[in-house]
């Protein structure tokens, strides 16, 4: 029988277990606050802003909600950061992505405070994951981890693919699969759009990470039997429904679920995972900022 892993239990004893976390801080005087800066007028990036807040305030953090015209100057959101960064109430700054064109989002990112770059993209904070001394894991690949150890899938020692090379997923996610930690240990392959054969690298490996944007291109015939198969993806592909499409993963559910051990599905696997990950970070960021030892899982 093959595990389809529900990342949406998961996520929920994430959320339960920071419950204690939170009456932590809440006993110290602190309430742990993320503040979201929204430069666009993308409903997609409205959608996923607003499920933030959504979730943060489920779970008793506050959330700070500052949207900027499109058109502002970029000053207007460097400022905004720099505001957010001196406010000692505001524990996670997160600026949702993509900024418009005329804004550099690499100086986005080095503009907020390390201490509060809740999605880990700090370049210190990825320097410190790179060394094996993460301060805040980035969000998708820390909760891909947590799927792997709820379903009791072993690392050390394990073939990992990473497929996919991005800053926020495959590159953190191989790091942290191959550190040495609880968690890693396993000897680890990146793959990419040049990767010559792809099929020979996936079908020897113990765990496959999906996270190539590509919709249904990893199917059961690239795959070993019994393999860890974690997607990562979140493809909108055209379909017979209301909304005239449908989400789909990396990997073709189907014919891959025939050989795995345990698989994720899409949706319901990573996703809500990435979202519980945000609100640890945050109430990690509080704790760290207030001096207050919340035990985080
Ligand atoms: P990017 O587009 O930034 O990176 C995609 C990576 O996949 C690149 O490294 C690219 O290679 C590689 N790639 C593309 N095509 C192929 C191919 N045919 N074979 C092998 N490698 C390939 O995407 P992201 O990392 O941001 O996201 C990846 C997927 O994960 C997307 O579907 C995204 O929506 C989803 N996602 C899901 C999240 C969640 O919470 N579940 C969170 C974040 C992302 P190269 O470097 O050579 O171009």
């Amino acid at each position: 029988m093959t595990d389809v892993i529900d990342g949406n239990a998961v996520a929920e004893s994430v959320r339960d277990d920071l419950g204690g976390c939170i009456d932590t801080l809440a006993a110290a005087g602190v309430t742990p606050t993320l503040a979201t800066v929204l430069m666009s007028d993308d409903p997609a990036s409205e959608t996923y802003v607003s499920m933030k807040q959504q979730d943060c305030e489920e779970v008793g953090i506050e959330a700070r909600d500052i949207e900027l015209d499109p058109d502002a100057p970029a000053d207007r959101l460097f400022e905004t950061i720099d505001d957010l960064n001196a406010d000692p109430d505001v524990n996670g700054i997160l600026v949702q992505m993509p900024v418009p064109d005329h804004v550099d989002d690499r100086r986005v990112l080095r503009r907020i405070d390390p201490m509060k770059d809740v999605d880990g993209f700090h370049p210190e904070n990825v320097g410190r994951l790179v060394a094996g001394n993460a301060r805040y894991k980035p969000c998708t690949p820390h909760g891909v981890q947590k799927v792997l150890a709820a379903a009791d899938v072993e690392t050390e020692g394990a073939d990992a693919v990473v497929v996919g090379r991005s800053d926020i997923v495959g590159k953190p996610m191989a790091n942290l699969l191959f550190q040495k930690a609880e968690g890693g240990n396993a000897t680890v392959t990146v793959c990419h759009s040049r990767t010559a054969d792809l099929a020979a690298k996936t079908g020897a490996a113990d765990i496959v990470v999906a996270a190539a944007g590509v919709p249904e291109m990893i199917d059961g015939s690239m795959l070993s039997e019994g393999v860890t198969v974690i997607d990562v993806g979140i493809n909108r592909v055209e379909a017979d429904t209301e909304k005239g499409y449908e989400l789909v993963g990396d990997v073709d559910f189907e014919s891959a679920k025939a050989k795995a051990g345990a698989i994720t599905p899409v949706p319901g696997g990573v996703g809500p995972m990435t979202r519980a990950m945000l609100l640890y970070n945050t109430v990690k960021a509080a704790g760290l900022q207030a001096d207050v030892d919340v035990s985080l899982p």
